[in-house]
């Protein structure tokens, strides 16, 4: 049995309006912490949430123990400005080519099983994949961007989940960690999981994710059965 871990931006679906994350957080920290402090100028791509938020506003006094705190209506303030700002994500994200296709056919092999493995905070998570229709196909257990300030946490937080939800003993090479960045590999490496990247994120081009050295790479996911067939050699 192999376990995919599958990152969401860049990997799943991609946002129609670039800087869209920043259109519905920029308000809330601002009405939480009083600024959004740098977040205008970050380069956000593969950091979890958590992270992003730490390094926007530790210039301004805004600690981890002030982020923990208010961590719950920060979550609650987000989905409700990303469902206000992305009128319900009818236009604002859209599934990556081949995307439906592949975790359809995944769903139907004994092999696999998916969960998410994202730097979002689990709420955006959810609402991102009930916007576009795939909260069907991540039936395990994962691990969000809330839980940590650093990517290299999540792989074990939802490998003990999986291991306790299926009660079987995985190890680390039974997890696939499927992502757009590098610090998607780092995370994957950093557990003792399989990397595998995709070509489909804004930020790096093939050669530059290449150079990361994934166990494999993909371009994007449109054709399933050279999907299916590169994950059989993992
Ligand atoms: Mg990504």
């Amino acid at each position: 049995m192999r376990i995919l871990l599958w990152d969401i931006d860049g990997t799943l679906i991609r946002s129609t309006r670039p800087g869209g994350y920043k259109e519905y957080t920029i308000p809330v920290l601002e009405e939480l912490f009083g600024t959004a402090g740098q977040l205008a100028d970050l380069h956000v791509s593969g950091m979890t949430d958590m992270q992003i938020f730490i390094e926007a506003l530790g210039n301004h006094g805004v600690t981890h123990d002030h982020l923990r705190e208010r961590l719950a209506v920060l979550s609650e303030r987000l989905t409700a400005e990303a469902r206000k700002v992305t009128g319900n994500g009818v236009t604002f994200f859209e599934l990556l080519p081949g995307v439906r296709e592949t975790l359809e056919a995944l769903d139907r092999h004994p092999r696999y099983r998916s969960a998410l493995l994202t730097g979002n905070i689990e709420p955006m998570a959810q609402l991102k994949m009930e916007l576009v229709g795939l909260e069907q196909f991540f039936t395990l257990p994962g691990a969000f961007g809330d839980e940590s300030h650093n990517r290299r946490d999540l792989p074990a937080l939802a490998a003990d989940r999986i291991r306790k939800h299926l009660q079987l003993d995985l190890a680390p090479e039974q997890f696939i960690v499927i992502g757009d960045t590098p610090n998607d590999i780092d995370c994957a490496r950093h557990f003792g999981a399989r990397a595998v990247a995709v070509g489909t994120g804004r930020f790096y081009s093939n050669e530059e994710i290449r150079r990361h050295a994934p166990d494999k790479f993909l371009p994007d996911l449109t054709d399933v059965d050279a999907v299916i067939n590169t994950l059989d050699e993992l």
